[in-house]
């Protein structure tokens, strides 16, 4: 007989909080999914107690892994609670170093003190004011960019409701699981790639809704067996709401490329993005103005169809370092919905040449160059 979430919640009574509660009927317990032998579930906290409860929720994903039937366990700490329930009181926390910070509701904004990642030298966030104006695609082409600049790069796809780097980066299958039980990273075109795309499928990945989405998050950041890279791309969900808020606080960010279309310049999403990392600290080490020029594929006739410029203008408007422009171009459509990004597979075009540009620029401003204020280094665990 296969297994059930109350027989998930009785093995966790093993679990004990810290004054003594049997885990499995504290209520703390949200939503247990089941799913190919997977349990995934995240324990309710009120955000002080994150260094305390970091223990339970490690043994919480060992006494359910253990239980027959079960393949693997994704157990995270969230503070985002429910709509009306009030937060717990707290036990004493311990000062151990946790990777879980409190969201931006319970905390004020605070950025770069969160533990990095072992190995990994600077995690830059890649944004967007909404979805649609080339994100994803951007990231995967500035990670092949620097990459092609001899960099060590990671591509952490973060855009948990519709990840799209496996099919940018053309990979697909599952990944494995190694002997530290962390999980190996997909690599392609010579940068390691980790997706919730490649861990459920679209339907099983509306589950995520809600808390859970910062502790796939987490979980993706830190038990991924990253290696050595000097620069880790998130490609974060599209728009400025509390989930993206609450990632880039909690994720140990050197810095936010935002992404933005002339016309979403105008609507200021862009500036929303910019807004949101403003809030938590994290430096915005420029804008990218993607489809900036209409380039012909029959006669390769340029036009600004939807009013070129305007992301260098609002850059020096607003202090903003310009990253450069990407043309709007059907070879960069093509080559990403193909799996083949034009970095890697026509390196010398002129569409490459552009997020070259951006990638060389973005590496500039994390050596604290160009002009622009230092990026904070990530601090080494
Ligand atoms: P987002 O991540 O912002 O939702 P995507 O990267 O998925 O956006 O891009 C949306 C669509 O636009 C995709 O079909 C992609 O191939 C296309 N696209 C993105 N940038 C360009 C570009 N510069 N030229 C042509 N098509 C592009």
């Amino acid at each position: 007989m296969s297994i059930t979430p109350q027989d998930v919640l009785r093995a966790l009574d093993a679990v004990k909080l810290p004054d003594g509660a049997p885990l499995g009927q504290s209520g703390r317990v949200g939503e247990i999914a089941l799913k190919d032998g997977k349990a995934i579930f995240a324990i309710q906290i009120d955000p002080s107690e994150v260094n305390a409860l970091e223990s339970v929720r490690a043994q919480a994903e060992s006494v359910v892994r253990a239980l027959p039937g079960i393949t693997g366990a994704l157990v995270g700490l969230t503070a985002d609670l429910p709509a009306g329930q009030a937060p717990r009181p707290a036990p004493s926390a311990s000062s151990a170093p946790t990777p879980l910070r409190s969201g931006p509701k319970n905390q004020p904004a605070t950025a770069g003190k969160q533990p990095g990642v072992p190995g990994v030298t600077h995690i830059v966030a890649v944004a967007s004011g909404k979805g649609g104006v080339g994100k994803s695609t951007t990231s995967c082409n500035l990670a092949l960019g620097l990459a092609a600049l001899g960099l060590k790069v990671g591509m952490l796809d973060a855009d948990i409701y519709g990840p799209s780097q496996p099919k940018l980066f053309g990979l697909s299958g599952k990944p494995r699981v190694n002997e530290q039980r962390k999980l190996e990273p997909m690599e392609r075109y010579g940068v390691k790639v980790m997706s919730m795309g490649f861990l459920v499928d679209e339907t099983t990945a509306m589950i995520w809704r809600g808390p859970m989405v910062m502790s796939a998050l987490t979980q993706m950041l830190r038990e991924v067996n990253w290696g050595e890279l000097d620069v880790l791309i998130v490609d974060m969900p599209p728009g400025t709401g509390d989930a993206q808020l609450t990632m880039a606080q909690q994720t140990p960010l050197a810095g936010a490329v935002i992404v933005s279309t002339p016309q979403d310049l105008a609507l200021l999403d862009a500036r929303r993005g910019v807004a949101m990392f403003n809030k938590v600290n994290v430096p915005v080490l420029g804008i990218v103005e993607n489809m900036a020029n209409f380039c012909c594929p029959n006669c390769g006739h340029v036009s600004p169809i939807f009013g070129h410029g305007g992301a260098r203008a609002e850059a020096e408007k607003t202090g903003v370092p310009f990253l450069g422009e990407i043309p709007l171009h059907m070879d960069i459509r093509q080559t990403s919905d193909e799996g083949r990004p034009v970095v890697a597979t026509d390196p010398d075009g002129a569409n490459a040449k552009a997020y070259r540009i951006v990638a060389q620029r973005v590496w500039e401003r994390l050596q604290g160059g160009g002009g622009a204020k230092a990026a904070p280094r990530i601090v080494i665990e």
